[in-house]
């Protein structure tokens, strides 16, 4: 074939996932710099009045205010949009403000949002707490039955809420039969897709009508800088969220978005290498005697190994395990360890094991938590970089303190 034809790899969407991560979104400025430039810069100057006028008009293109846009925030959606297969994305400072700008930018006083019970303490506590401070009711379900959210639907119900695999227990959703649901009462679906990152599920494929992300997780993946960020359609988020972020001002800092630009480029590479090294680690602490449970998406044991099977590609970077024991023996486990460093962050290159009962899950009583599936023996680890014989030989001498 001659080579007279446009190269098809000129259209960023023909291009692969890894390739659109370390390319996608960028703009050179006129100095041609190689890697992305950091505009860190509130304002912006006008060549004069009438340009000024036009601008706010949205009648010439053109950044006005940081709060809304700059250009380094623009690169860092660009590449998440192509990343997700999203018609447009929104950066925003953490992934709790992308969770609030997602939830209350579809709602007002009257309205009803029905969301799933194991959320991620920050999202319930949004959910839960500040929606019927404002007037908005909202209902808590077992999501592990699409059924359940079925029967939770009012008319007045506007958004459905729900993270996939949960947290801390690694619970799964079925996002398609839930989106059916939610579309059947003209609700929105709103994924929090953290845990899978974008890497391992693609929601907006599954019927989803907005992604949330916190990038403070994988995608920085280096514990360097809070980040979050929404993906959807241009409608939405060129509407209703962009709105929002405009007139409310939960916006990301150009300097993480350059930060989380960078993290973007090794996403896959570090994303497999953890959710492989989870499986193995899963597998290792399966069939210990100190363990009395193992919580991994694509283990056997899992009791939702088919549906993780079909809606995710692989098993997640997160394991979840039950010691023999409860919280002592789990805080022996914890204490021993060599390599793996106590945290309750996620996600990123280094090893780090969790306590919920205790940290991240102390605020709820006993029953909300056991009802959560996170007993006081449960420990949950996130997987690093480190090498996975390492980190199995650390969480057996672990478990040999026990
Ligand atoms: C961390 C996290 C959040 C909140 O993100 P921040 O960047 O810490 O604000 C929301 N959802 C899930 C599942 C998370 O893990």
């Amino acid at each position: 074939m001659s080579s007279k034809e446009k190269n098809p790899l000129a259209d960023p969407k023909r291009r692969a996932p890894e390739t659109q991560l370390v390319h996608g979104g960028t703009e050179r400025s006129q100095h041609g710099e190689t890697s992305e430039a950091l505009f860190l810069n509130s304002g912006y100057v006008y060549p004069n009045s009438t340009d000024a006028e036009t601008r706010f008009q949205n009648k010439t293109p053109g950044h006005i205010y940081s709060r809304f846009s700059n250009p380094t925030v623009e690169m860092f959606q660009k590449r998440m949009a192509l990343l997700e297969g999203a018609e447009a994305a929104r950066g925003l400072a953490t992934g709790m403000a992308a969770v609030t700008t997602a939830l209350m930018s579809q709602v007002r006083a009257g309205d009803h949002v029905v969301a799933a019970r194991a959320l991620f303490g920050g999202c319930r506590f949004v959910v839960e707490d500040f929606l019927p401070r404002w007037g908005v009711a909202s209902t808590l379900v077992d999501g592990r039955d699409p059924a359940n959210f079925a029967a939770a639907m009012r008319p007045n119900t506007k958004a459905v809420f729900l993270e996939t695999p949960t947290n801390p227990t690694l619970e799964i959703v079925d996002i398609a039969a839930v989106a059916e649901i939610a579309h059947a009462h003209g609700a929105k679906l709103v994924i929090d897709n953290v845990f899978a990152t974008p890497i391992n599920q693609s929601p907006l494929a599954l019927g989803a009508d907005l992604v949330v992300y916190s990038a403070t997780k994988h995608i920085d993946g280096q514990g360097r800088v809070l980040g979050g960020a929404i993906l959807g359609s241009q409608e939405l988020i060129a509407g209703d969220i962009h709105t929002f972020i405009r007139q409310t001002g939960p916006s990301m800092s150009p300097f993480n978005a350059w930060v989380l630009l960078k993290g973007l480029e090794t996403l896959p590479l570090r994303v497999r290498q953890q959710s492989e090294s989870a499986a193995r680690i899963a597998e290792a602490l399966a069939g210990h005697t100190k363990v009395r449970k193992v919580f991994y998406p694509h283990h056997k044991s899992h009791p939702q190994y088919e549906l993780a099977k079909r809606q995710m590609k692989s098993g997640s970077t997160l394991v979840a395990f039950e010691v023999e024991g409860g919280q002592e023996a789990a805080f022996k486990v914890a204490d021993a360890l060599a390599v793996i460093v106590i945290s309750n962050n996620l996600g990123d290159a280094k090893s780090i094991i969790a306590h919920p009962t205790t940290t991240t899950h102390q605020r709820f009583s006993e029953d909300v938590r056991l009802d959560m599936g996170i007993t006081p023996g449960l420990l949950r680890l996130s997987v690093g970089l480190e090498a996975a014989d390492d980190l199995i030989a650390d969480l057996l001498y672990g478990l040999d303190q026990i």
